[in-house]
């Protein structure tokens, strides 16, 4: 029998088929998993809808997570159409460009609490609507990255929201815990995405990790995908609360390889 068999979810943050969201998808879709997704908007419908076509995804709802009343309508049209669910991925971040060049010491509180709202809040929000139609022993996944505890260049304000939502994995698994609901963040090294388009240099950003992570490359949507599948199976009925980096390594380096 396949991991994902029996199970159904919702994977939040698909734009196309480049986005991590669509790795993870995609993963639990061959390990026998049904699969829901959501469009942020009516630009990105059409290609979450080939995304859903390809997957043979039987339905797509909408949901900007800054809409309180998108949220309760998602609720209630998974509730009608699916009863509950066994999995959720939360794979959602934005920051205004401005905010991810230059310097940190100029973020403008705007973009800050936009960043916060977006990436972080979002997470809690999710879990808060969702939670009455979860499964006991369902499985949360929410994606983080190095810049939360590192210095990263141009990351700026998503590290402090990265941090914060790692700090949320922790107190909603506390939370969760009671209903043997897990949650978990995926630490995933740097990926050419939409949402990657909008740190400044990221193409450095890619070389630097390329040459300097013990696997010497870097990692693609389908190496997140399977360990995101991994997190939200039964495999991992154990983990909770934790951060899971699949980086080629990356985050272990104390100082680049050493050639003689
Ligand atoms: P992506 O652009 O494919 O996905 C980002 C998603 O966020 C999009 O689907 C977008 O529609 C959604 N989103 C943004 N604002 C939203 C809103 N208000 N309401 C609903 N959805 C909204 O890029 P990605 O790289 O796949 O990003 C997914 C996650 O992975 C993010 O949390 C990102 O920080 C994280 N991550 C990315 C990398 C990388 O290098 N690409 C590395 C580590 C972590």
């Amino acid at each position: 029998m396949s991991v994902m068999e029996g199970k159904i979810g919702l994977v939040v943050g698909v734009a196309n088929n480049r986005s991590i969201a669509y790795g993870i998808a995609k993963a639990c879709k061959r390990e026998g998993a049904e699969v829901i997704l959501t469009y942020q908007n009516d630009k990105l419908k059409p290609r979450v809808e080939k995304v859903a076509n390809e997957l043979g995804v039987k339905h797509i709802y909408p949901l900007d997570v800054s809409k309180e009343e998108e949220l309760i309508a998602l609720r209630e049209n998974i509730e009608k159409d699916y009863g509950k669910i066994d999995f959720l991925v939360h794979s959602v971040a934005f920051a205004p460009r401005e905010a991810l060049d230059g310097k940190f010491i100029d973020t403008k509180k705007e973009a800050f609490n936009t960043a916060m709202e977006i990436s972080v809040y979002s997470l809690i929000e999710l879990v808060q609507k969702l939670e009455p139609i979860m499964n006991d022993g369902a499985s949360i996944l929410t994606l983080t990255y190095l810049g939360s505890t590192r210095y990263i260049p141009h990351y700026n304000v998503m590290g402090v929201a990265k941090a914060a939502l790692e700090a949320s994995v922790r107190y909603l698994a506390v939370d969760l815990g009671e209903r043997k609901i897990r949650i978990n963040a995926l630490s995933a090294g740097p990926i050419k995405t939409l949402a990657a388009s909008g740190i400044g240099d990221f193409s450095e950003i890619l070389k630097y990790n390329e040459k300097n992570s013990p696997l010497m490359k870097n990692v693609t949507i389908d190496e997140v995908g399977n360990s995101g599948m991994y997190l939200l199976s039964d495999l991992s009925s154990g983990v909770t609360g934790e951060v899971h980096f699949v980086d080629s390594g990356y985050n272990i380096m104390g100082m680049p390889r050493y050639d003689k």
